[in-house]
């Protein structure tokens, strides 16, 4: 390929490519923000040049991360509010749409995991999961939806898992709680919609984060030898899939449970 060529398609990718995978300057809230999938998240829209607000569990993993960032020229805001604390969480997103005048994107990631048989779950085990992975996702969505209505557009995005399409042999709570994300994200999508808010989730299949790096061996082998694309996905697999749906490029999408698996069947 001559240099002509190259030139060529180097400017109609830069006007073309990146102009409508765009997520420049829009003000994105995403939880789970200081490791795995929600990180690479966090570190992707940025480079899109999103105003991007993390929020994590705790203090020094929030700054961590942020510092992290710093060093590779990125400039975040954290938060580390309890997701199941409404007004605390009505606060924060308050002051947020007062230092950057929108919110334009939630991303509902944070989600703790689950592996033990039904009998030695306790019941607060199981609340516990489902605090996490759907009442937060609910106490998020409930506070930034105001702002959005007022600006009549904004985008919600769930993370979901494949074993909310397959279940799971074991840790109950996991899939019940990703069944529900599903069930919120396609009915908040019909609900939402004459207001010009899209909700959509993303479906990951087994995918290298500290989640996955916790379970044993024994688990987790198996089921990468029956990944059709032969690996699990990377972290950024799966925050290209969020960028996409976050942009103009899914202006008509909404309701959809989008799987990044690389063809798992359970
Ligand atoms: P991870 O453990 O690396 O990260 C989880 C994130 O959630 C962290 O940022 C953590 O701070 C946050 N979090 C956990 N408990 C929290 C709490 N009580 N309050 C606030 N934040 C909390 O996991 P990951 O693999 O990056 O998972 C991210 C999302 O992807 C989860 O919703 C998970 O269910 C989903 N998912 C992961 C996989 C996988 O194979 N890794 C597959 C499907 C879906």
């Amino acid at each position: 390929m001559n240099n002509y060529v190259k030139i060529f398609l180097y400017l109609v990718y830069n006007y073309f490519g990146d102009n409508m995978i765009d997520v420049n300057d829009k003000v994105v809230i995403v939880t789970g923000g200081t490791r795995g999938i929600g990180f690479e998240i966090v570190r992707l829209f940025s480079k899109k040049n999103a105003k991007v607000i993390l929020f994590g569990s705790r203090k020094e993993t929030v700054d961590k991360s942020i510092e992290t960032l710093r060093k590779e020229g990125i400039i975040v805001r954290g938060y580390y509010p309890n997701l199941n604390d409404y007004d605390e969480i009505v606060k924060i997103v308050k002051e947020i749409n007062d230092i950057y005048g929108s919110i334009d994107i939630l991303i509902n990631n944070a989600g703790i995991s689950q592996n033990k048989k039904i009998e030695d779950i306790t019941s607060s085990e199981f609340t516990n999961i489902m605090n996490i992975n759907v009442n937060a996702m609910f106490n998020m969505s409930k506070a930034v939806i105001p702002y959005m209505k007022s600006q009549k557009r904004g985008v919600i995005l769930n993370t979901s898992s494949i074993v909310s399409i397959y279940g799971q042999k074991s840790g109950i709570g996991y899939p019940t709680s990703k069944f529900a994300v599903n069930g919120f994200t396609k009915s908040l999508a019909l609900e939402l919609a004459p207001f010009n808010i899209r909700v959509n989730a993303v479906a990951p299949g087994i995918t290298n984060t500290d989640m996955v790096k916790s379970l044993p061996d024994n688990v987790i082998d198996p089921l990468i030898k029956q990944i059709p694309l032969g690996r699990m996905a990377n972290p950024i697999d799966i925050a290209n899939a969020f960028l996409f749906l976050a942009s103009d490029m899914a202006s008509y999408i909404t309701g959809v449970i989008l799987q990044v698996d690389g063809a798992l069947i359970n």
